[in-house]
């Protein structure tokens, strides 16, 4: 497994990956669920690249960058055991070097749900995933649905730029209890933790209703919203039942429907989806 830290290292080596490429981007402090892309990412390509990247840009100035998890070495070690070809992980000054001026803006779908309670988010996102393709230059990237709105962004950026890039969809890989995998896990104690399981019991209480043939979503989030009320740390920032490619707000659940949420536990903010119908 090559590690490579700058750009012109990668061009140098990137003649000898065989085609075709598959791409896994992560800010690393890597679980199972940044695994099964990159296995995914292995199965269907004969070289799979990961990158290792904090992105600033897609922080807001009040937010976790700075405490954001990291461990190199560690992830490092996952990767090499994943049979991972080259793992690209640039410093900030790389990426983003003294004058650099230039931003991916994906339209309308970013103002919404994750986009409108983290303003900037989704042009930090779209613009380091447009370098790093540049960068690396796959034939297919491993996106997970986890944070199914950046997927969808991913796919519109792609689309729109004719970047000739497959994105491939990942479904969510859970804790044994329902809890999304997240690097930010590790910022809860054990009663935030215990009671983070509620992100799921909503969804799946979403999908259970609409199963009922209950389709109006103003009482599908009402239940879901009694749920979450009854764990005491937790605090709904949003709660969403939306047309899961236009993310547009649905006043009648029709599949394929997006039911997502973001949900602090005191200083932790989590996230999580289901696609119901
Ligand atoms: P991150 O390191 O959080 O930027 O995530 C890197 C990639 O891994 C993104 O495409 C995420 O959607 C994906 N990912 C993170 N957590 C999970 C999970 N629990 N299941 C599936 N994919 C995930």
């Amino acid at each position: 497994m090559k590690i490579v830290k700058n750009i012109a290292d990668f061009n140098r080596l990137r003649p000898q990956l065989t085609a075709p490429l598959g791409f896994v981007p992560t800010m690393g402090y890597l679980h199972e669920g940044h695994l099964v892309l990159v296995r995914r990412a292995r199965e269907e390509n004969p070289s799979v690249a990961v990158s290792i990247f904090v992105n600033p840009t897609q922080f807001g100035p009040k937010e976790d960058f700075a405490q954001y998890p990291r461990d190199p070495e560690r992830d490092l070690a996952l990767l090499e055991k994943e049979g991972t070809d080259i793992v690209f992980m640039p410093s900030a000054e790389e990426i983003y070097p003294p004058g650099f001026d230039s931003w991916v803006e994906v339209g309308k779908i970013t103002e919404k749900l994750e986009g409108a309670a983290r303003p900037g988010h989704f042009r930090g996102v779209a613009t380091v995933v447009a370098k790093l393709f540049n960068i690396v230059r796959p034939d297919k990237a491993y996106f997970g649905q986890k944070d199914a709105q950046q997927l969808v962004v991913i796919q519109k950026m792609t689309a729109d730029l004719d970047m000739g890039i497959e994105v491939v969809a990942v479904p969510t890989v859970r804790e044994p209890d329902g809890l999304a995998m997240s690097s930010r896990n590790t910022y809860l104690n054990t009663e935030e933790r215990k009671q983070a399981v509620v992100l799921y019991q909503a969804l799946t209480l979403a999908q259970k209703l609409y199963g009922e043939g209950e389709r109006d979503a103003k009482a599908i989030l009402k239940q879901m919203t009694a749920l979450i009320g009854q764990q005491p740390l937790a605090e709904i920032e949003y709660i969403s039942i939306a047309d899961a490619e236009t993310l547009d707000e649905l006043d009648e659940l029709k599949p394929p429907a997006l039911v997502s949420m973001a949900v602090r536990f005191g200083k932790t903010r989590l996230i999580d989806n289901l696609v119901v119908g």
